[in-house]
């Protein structure tokens, strides 16, 4: 089961997506055409007379890699994706400009004035790699809209929500009551004690939540009196009191007791990268509703839902159930659009070669999703994939593994115009 088809009718006017079978309907009896080919978007050939359809919901998980996003009909979800930023190529490109710039200034060259402490940073400036981030998810919201009768905006905002806990530490919330509370407990205890094991500083496994003072010796289960610990120090510390388990360990004993005490901000929940996001959405005009990791984790786990980017997305804020229609997500990835470079270096920054400066090559540009069917020569077979252009008309494509070169632009014909992102599903 692919994602449901996309519909927009003859005046552009969003439509109710469409199943797949019916949209290959559709298409076949000439009553639609393909209007884009990712999304996988169809146009009506007739304008709808109110055409009134039910509305959608666009459901946001935004994360530091990958953004998931659903659309979501009452309860059926229609359709997923999952939105990989480019952050760390920013970063990368960034620095070698950077280091290239600091090269050629101490090169013979014009003098150049003194620049320092003349840069200032407007109010909430974020990184590129991480405004990126923001731009990017925006743009995918600005474009669902368009092909999506879309009347509401659902994101994760915080990780853990702190009003539901009414201030675990002092107010005493215990780590029992009630189910959702214990989901928002345990991202609480995450981010508290940083994805470790408090006891032996591990990462990347399993974390279960312990009791510092033991609870047979009648510790409570206050917040203040939780921590995570790996499965191994949780059975060797077992009901012993933290004191005498630690007892060859008396720096970490005092690095625990002090940190258990200290409560979290409630700030660190939000990280800003999704609070820039948040007001960005705002500018739609559409109601933007938040949720809680928290409870995205504790709707997924009721729902029994595998984890993923995209249907992590479907789970965030209050969902009562969830019909999964689709299980193939459009899987999105951001490239860019190219570089300004005028020239490109070789590993000691001095000028190799000269960058062309037109971009287009036989009606062609790198970035293109071009399907080739070569009929003649070693080649022969059929390739649909991003091509890379050379001047000289003979192009690569970069398939889902592997990469075919020396293809000529004769045999190419364009499927999907450059936008600055990568497909697959
Ligand atoms: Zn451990």
């Amino acid at each position: 089961m692919s994602n449901y088809v996309l519909a927009i009718d003859a005046s552009k006017q969003p439509l109710s997506p469409c199943h797949p079978s019916v949209a290959r309907k559709l298409l076949n009896q000439g009553r639609a055409l393909v209007y884009r080919k990712y999304p996988f978007t169809i146009i009506i050939t007739k304008t709808v007379e109110n055409p009134n359809p039910e509305p959608i919901q666009i459901k946001l998980d935004p994360g530091s890699k990958t953004t998931g996003i659903a659309l979501v009909q009452g309860n059926k979800l229609l359709w997923g994706a999952e939105l990989t930023h480019r952050g760390q190529g920013i970063k990368a490109s960034l620095e070698s400009r950077r280091s290239l710039r600091r090269s050629r200034k101490n090169r013979h060259t014009r003098y150049r004035q003194a620049r320092f402490l003349n840069r200032t940073r407007h109010k909430g400036w974020l990184a590129p790699s991480l405004q990126h981030r923001v731009e990017t998810t925006w743009t995918w919201v600005k474009k669902l809209m368009k092909f999506a009768p879309i009347k509401g905006i659902d994101q994760e905002l915080v990780r853990f929500d702190l009003q539901q806990l009414e201030n675990p530490e002092i107010s005493g919330v215990e780590y029992q009551q009630g189910e959702l509370a214990g989901y928002e407990v345990r991202e609480y205890l995450l981010n508290k004690w940083e994805r470790k094991c408090a006891y032996c500083g591990i990462e990347n496994v399993c974390l279960q939540v312990e009791h510092i003072h033991p609870k047979a010796k009648g510790g409570s289960n206050r917040v203040s009196n939780l921590c995570l610990a790996c499965e191994k120090c949780n059975i060797k510390k077992g009901t012993k009191n933290i004191e005498q388990f630690l007892a060859k360990k008396p720096d970490v004993l005092k690095r625990i007791l002090s940190q258990a005490k200290r409560p979290l901000q409630d700030a660190t929940a939000v990280n800003s990268t999704r609070w820039t996001l948040f007001n960005r959405l705002k500018e739609t005009g559409l109601p933007v509703s938040t949720g809680s990791g928290g409870l995205t984790k504790f709707n997924r786990t009721r729902l029994n839902l595998p984890k993923t980017h995209w249907l992590d997305a479907a789970c965030v804020g209050q969902v009562e159930s969830l019909e999964v229609l689709t299980r193939k997500p459009l899987l999105i990835k951001a490239t860019g659009h190219g570089t300004r470079q005028m020239c490109r270096t070789d590993k000691f920054g001095f000028p190799s070669r000269y960058v062309p400066r037109l971009k287009f090559v036989k009606g062609f540009q790198t970035g293109d999703i071009v399907r080739a069917i070569v009929t003649s020569g070693k080649k022969i077979g059929t390739y649909i994939g991003r091509v890379a252009v050379r001047t000289t008309g003979s192009f690569n494509i970069s398939l889902k593994e592997t990469l075919v070169q020396g293809i000529s632009h004769k045999y190419c014909s364009l499927i999907h115009r450059k936008d600055g992102y990568l497909y697959a599903t």
